[in-house]
């Protein structure tokens, strides 16, 4: 080691001592920014990250001094980290996949969704929210958070509330004398103080958010896919409870009637919102109610159920009624000025594939613009992380992708995300 190295070394050590000022900075040069600010793109941009943060944004490339290291981002488009407000990060889709809860142990869960999270950071989602799984998710959650696992920041449901035989009764389907009589522990209720418990044991598991199934849904053992499976009185018992510790509650629902009880009892994001009526769309603008289409999940499921023939009799025949709905309901919920976020039901197609869902919401008439704020900006307000994540400023997160295009131009090119930062930290280049 010569010995300008080693003072050198001393002296950045002793600054880093000091001085968290001097620590290391990363120079992000910007071919184009995409900052979440604004609707243009800005050219030949440095963002300056040290830690997990933004420190600076400048114009032109900035020269490195000292420590400094730079990225080379030139010839890409650099955009905040996508955010998806509905995955399922514990399962994926698959050919015989309904029986897997029959042979799966906790540990096998546990293996596949931390392969999952990487994929699913990977893609450029750099936050996500789960809606529901066996509590897996947590487990993931806090590994990710502790640096064990490699995953997006993750708001998880935890284990869904359904009603006895709802979409998320997680013995439909079994044989009488394995079901049992699951109550509001494992997620079943029946009545609002059954509804209340379980939001409070989901506190206690260490949940972030309350995922109930308003109506019934496609790929459970079970015949109905949109009747109503709660009560107003119910949803309204689940708000309220929610609102006590500070969560807020998705709904998924098919049907119009169970759709319309959520909203009235105040629930904050719609999931699928398939069979949506006008009276629902009023309702969605009176309450400012978001919704989160999922078209991929829709598309898939008729296709693995059409095509690919992946589903029980049962389950198939939903599939293909009930999927392919779903982009023309997002058209006209759209053009209604119902608010949109972004989400979409990833595990019921292949994890990673996220980004397909804005080619998707472009093509129903979305402006690429809007459909990248509903994935950043939009998302970040919902979980109540706007000043931390969403968009590429000073004093948020290091939350930092990069694509090959401009999106604005060709929505497409997010579907091949070139770098990812997270909370500072590079995980693709
Ligand atoms: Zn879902």
């Amino acid at each position: 080691m010569n010995r300008f190295y080693q003072i050198s070394l001393v002296l950045t050590g002793l600054c880093l001592v000091a001085n968290p000022l001097f620590a290391q900075r990363t120079l992000l040069h910007c071919g184009s920014l995409l900052d979440g600010t604004r609707s243009d793109l800005q050219r030949e941009m440095t963002v300056v990250v040290e830690g997990n943060k933004i420190t600076a944004i400048q114009k032109g490339y900035s020269r490195p001094a000292g420590s400094d290291q730079v990225i080379d981002l030139k010839n890409k488009t650099v955009l905040p980290g996508l955010i998806d407000m509905h995955v399922h990060i514990e399962s994926e889709t698959r050919r015989g996949g309904s029986y897997d809860r029959f042979t799966n142990n906790v540990p096998d869960i546990a293996f596949q969704a931390a392969q999952i999270a990487k994929t699913t950071l990977l893609a450029g989602f750099t936050t996500v929210r789960d809606l529901g799984g066996t509590g897996v998710n947590i487990a993931l959650r806090n590994a990710i958070n502790r640096g064990l696992v490699d995953g997006p920041r993750i708001f998880t449901a935890g284990k869904s509330i359904a009603t006895t035989g709802g979409h998320a009764d997680p013995t439909n389907g079994y044989r009488k004398d394995l079901m049992g009589d699951p109550g509001p522990n494992e997620g079943v209720i029946n009545g609002p103080e059954d509804a209340r418990k379980a939001v409070r044991q989901r506190y206690k598991d260490g949940s972030d958010v309350i995922k109930i199934t308003a109506t019934g849904g496609v790929l459970s053992m079970a015949k109905d896919g949109s009747g109503p499976q709660f009560t107003e009185e119910e949803v309204r018992a689940v708000v309220e409870a929610a609102k006590d510790y500070g969560f807020t509650v998705a709904a998924h629902a098919h049907g119009a009637e169970g759709m319309k009880r959520a909203i009235r009892a105040g629930v904050t994001t719609i999931e699928h919102g398939t069979l949506m009526d006008d009276e629902a769309i009023a309702l969605f603008k009176k309450h400012g109610t978001y919704y989160v289409p999922t078209i991929i999940a829709g598309r898939t499921a008729a296709d693995s159920a059409r095509i690919f023939g992946y589903y029980p009799p049962m389950v198939a025949a939903k599939a293909i009624a009930i999927g392919p709905k779903i982009q023309d309901t997002f058209a006209k919920a759209y053009k209604a000025g119902v608010k949109i976020a972004f989400g979409t039901d990833a595990g019921v197609f292949i994890h990673g594939n996220n980004a397909k869902e804005f080619e998707y919401m472009v093509e129903a008439g979305m402006p690429p613009a809007e459909a990248i704020k509903s994935a950043t900006v939009t998302n970040a307000e919902l979980l109540g992380m706007k000043d931390q994540i969403g968009t590429i400023e000073t004093g948020k997160l290091a939350d930092i992708i990069a694509v090959d295009q401009n999106p604005l131009q060709n929505i497409k090119t997010l579907q091949t995300v070139r770098f990812v930062m997270k909370d500072g930290k590079v995980y693709k280049q």
